[in-house]
């Protein structure tokens, strides 16, 4: 089928990646430097739909370098970046920040919700930037908050929650809309061992139940192994080989 969103039981879970559904997203060749500074130098990866990929390695090996180009944030300087059968690359600011909106949600360490805006309002956020009129985003908000266990917080102020509330907060905002690819780059990294456990087993459980294509980025080999397949990249490239495990 050409759906994404029932391709992912086409084998993509089988840890070489090879054998899955057709890819979605897909790095070819990237190159991209700060200045002087290289952080991409030859990044190829490939992500089927409904896969969730994890992206591990040290710290500045450019891991975040990589997922802000995959989801077009970033334009690389050579090299192709790939969604749905369009170059995304070589696509415009306007069509970037449309495809950004429509069809991606982005996770981040720190969940960047507007603090002086209630959890049910920025969850509805997308939705109403999207055009939807208020009574109903507010109605689809609320639609996750017993999913990502967040019922009775719908009218606190965001800037009063706790780190993990705010993180599946982010969550819910990022999966309103109903994304083919939810972007995460650490989405635990500011939580404590046991509270990014239970974000990451919501971020994973919703994930499989809408079968959203995920990229995540961590550190942590405990969040990777939620995931259906591990890279890594080291010095702006990205190897399938896990440190500690026997290579092909
Ligand atoms: P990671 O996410 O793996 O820690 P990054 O992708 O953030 O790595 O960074 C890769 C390299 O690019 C690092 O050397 C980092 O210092 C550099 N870098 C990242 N973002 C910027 C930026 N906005 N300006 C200058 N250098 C940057
Ligand atoms: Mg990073």
């Amino acid at each position: 089928t050409g759906n994404p969103r029932t391709g992912r039981d086409g084998g993509a879970s089988n840890g070489t990646g090879r054998s899955g559904p057709r890819p979605i997203v897909e790095a070819r060749d990237v190159v991209l430097s700060f200045g002087q500074t290289p952080a991409l130098r030859g990044a190829n990866v490939s992500v089927a739909a409904g896969e969730i990929l994890a992206i591990m390695g040290p710290s500045g090996s450019g891991k975040s370098t990589l997922l802000h180009c995959l989801a077009g944030i970033l334009v690389p300087g050579s090299g192709e970046v790939w969604f749905d059968g369009a170059r995304v690359d070589t696509m415009g600011e306007t069509q970037r920040s449309t495809l950004r909106r429509e069809r991606f949600g982005f996770v981040f360490q720190f969940g960047q919700l507007v603090p002086e805006l209630t959890v049910e309002e920025n969850v509805a956020l997308p939705l109403l930037l999207g055009g939807v009129r208020r009574a109903e985003a507010v109605a689809r908000a609320r639609t996750w908050f017993e999913r990502l266990d967040l019922s009775g917080l719908e009218r606190r102020r965001s800037g009063e929650l706790s780190g993990g509330q705010a993180q599946r907060v982010a969550l819910a905002r990022a999966l309103v809309a109903r994304p083919e690819v939810l972007f995460a780059d650490e989405p635990t990294g500011s939580l404590d061992s046991l509270t990014g456990e239970q974000v990451m087993d919501l971020l994973v459980g919703t994930a499989r139940q809408e079968g959203t294509t995920v990229v995540l980025v961590t550190h942590e080999p405990r969040v990777a192994a939620c995931a259906d397949r591990e890279v890594v990249v080291r010095d702006g490239r990205v190897t399938s080989l896990v440190p500690g495990q026997v290579g092909p």
